[in-house]
């Protein structure tokens, strides 16, 4: 018989609502995991980060073969075949996948394919081809992801644009990419497209690259690019789109009046935003502003017994996010239920925030950022070291870039890491651990570091903060 009541109900079951309803299941905590998706996976392993990473090795590859004179390589008959680098991507999507599939579907917790309205705050509805079903529930964790977001702009439905996932499953390199949305994912397919041939052209409406992240690791993506011969165009609002011929043409607004691009393609990458709609959140007493879930620290909503995770709740969109509030919500249940021992503290507080961008070179950010320390009163001092100056660096022919060290000025514990250059997304981990742990500057220039890697970097501007603190100039 199909069972109408479990402890958790958790909607979607993306990276999020798995790593909750493992943890849930691992408590011996009756759950359920309804997912309304055609192909079962999730926003991660089908159409977002795994993906874009496949693609942008490719463009990493093609972009090291031009540049392999230098290393006394000669290539000759470059070409990208752009089904092969398709195919690869596609073989590593379906392993990811059915890994992911096999999991949801392993017994372990039940899973029902269906959209998941909630009738009451204690009852959702599950809306299938064959039935619709009520399941009762003691808690809930809404975690249905996001949606992309598509701007309002004179004459677009009218013309054939990508989304992200499109990009995702070109088999056609694009003569001359448009991209609309200069934040992380218009700034990843630039570098992915420019690196496997394309012309590309990227509009930004505020002043710099990936705002994101701070403004001089914006200015060394921007300045990278434009050396690429990616066309940058910052401070642009879109007018018009417009068919002529086989091109795609967008009229645009700068502060030099109304100009035009045309190009054979256009890509419409302006966010994405949290996926609330049609989920009778008003009938579960949970309070949305705009069409983000509103959240506690503990990801509570305003039913303190339904919880929101991952992006539909999220500012700052990304995966371990989604993953640890999923584990954490699940933990924060268990003690509720009695089946686990303690009190709830989360962890993901803002001076554990992280970020990166896969760009080429890529950047990173891990801590507060500015804003976040100005709003305190704690006084800060920091040191960047170049990657110009950095002998691994130099042997790897990847000398853009710099790294950055932010500590309290006081105690010299390490607050914020920038870095935008080799591997900078593997590098900024280090950081994150130091930040972690609570160490200072001084601390952490006493760990000894291999030479000559790319992580010994961190010891310069460790150095010489500790350096300047110690002597107290
Ligand atoms: C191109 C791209 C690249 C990215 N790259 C990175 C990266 O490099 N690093 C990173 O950290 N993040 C990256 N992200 C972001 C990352 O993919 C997301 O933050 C993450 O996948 C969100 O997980 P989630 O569990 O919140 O939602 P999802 O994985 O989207 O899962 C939501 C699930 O809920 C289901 N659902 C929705 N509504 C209902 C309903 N009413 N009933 C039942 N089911 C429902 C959906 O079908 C879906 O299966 C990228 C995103 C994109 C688009």
């Amino acid at each position: 018989m199909k069972k109408d009541e479990y402890q958790a109900v958790i909607i979607g079951g993306g990276s999020g609502g798995y790593a909750a309803a493992s943890k849930l299941a691992d408590y011996g905590i009756s759950t359920v995991v309804i997912d309304a998706s055609e192909e079962l996976g999730g926003l991660c392993i089908l159409r977002g980060c795994m993906p874009s990473k496949a693609l942008i090795e490719s463009a990493n590859l093609m972009r090291k073969m031009r540049d392999s004179n230098e290393f006394g390589i000669h290539v000759s008959d470059l070409k990208v075949s752009m089904d092969e680098v398709q195919d690869r991507k596609q073989r590593l999507i379906d392993g990811f996948k059915k890994y992911r599939v096999d999991q949801l579907q392993s017994g372990k917790f039940d899973l029902i394919r269906g959209k998941a309205v909630f009738t009451g705050d204690r009852e959702v509805e599950v809306q299938s081809q064959e039935e619709n079903r009520k399941i009762r529930f003691k808690y809930a964790i809404i975690a249905t992801g996001s949606l992309p977001v598509i701007p309002k702009i004179d004459g677009l439905e009218d013309v054939d644009f990508w989304l992200s996932r499109d990009a995702l499953q070109a088999r056609e390199l694009p003569e001359h990419l448009i991209i609309v949305g200069g934040g992380a994912i218009g700034c990843e397919m630039a570098h992915c497209f420019e690196g496997l041939g394309s012309k590309v052209t990227i509009m930004q409406r505020t002043g710099c690259l990936v705002s994101d992240l701070g403004g001089e690791t914006s200015d060394v993506i921007r300045q990278v690019s434009q050396q690429r011969g990616i066309e940058v165009l910052c401070s642009t609002s879109p007018k018009s789109v417009r068919k002529s011929g086989d091109k795609v043409v967008v009229e645009y607004e700068s502060e030099d009046g109304v100009s035009e691009v045309s190009g054979s393609h256009l890509l419409v990458a302006t966010g994405r935003e949290p996926a609330t709609e049609g989920l009778g959140l008003g009938l579960a007493g949970v309070e949305k502003q705009g069409k983000r879930i509103e959240v506690n620290q503990l990801c509570q909503t305003s039913s303190s017994h339904i919880f929101a995770i991952g992006d539909v709740g999220n500012k700052n969109p990304v995966v371990h996010k989604a993953v640890i509030q999923g584990e954490e919500v699940a933990r924060q249940i268990a003690i509720e239920l009695g089946k686990l021992d303690g009190e709830f503290k989360s962890s993901l507080e803002v001076e554990n925030e992280l970020f990166g961008v896969f760009t080429h070179p890529e950047c990173a950010r891990a801590g507060m950022s500015n804003s976040e320390i100005s709003k305190t009163e704690i006084e800060t001092e920091s040191a960047r070291y170049d990657f110009a100056d950095h002998g691994k660096a130099e042997i790897l022919g990847e000398t853009i870039g710099f790294v950055k060290l932010i500590c309290e000025k006081r105690t010299g514990q390490i607050l914020a890491a920038e870095a935008v250059g080799p591997e900078a997304i593997n590098l900024i981990h280090e950081i994150q651990i130091a930040i972690h742990a609570k160490m200072s500057v001084m601390e952490f220039s006493k760990i000894p570091h291999y030479h000559p890697t790319l992580a010994e970097i961190w010891t310069y501007p460790a150095e010489s903060l500790s350096g300047s603190l110690e002597s107290g100039s």
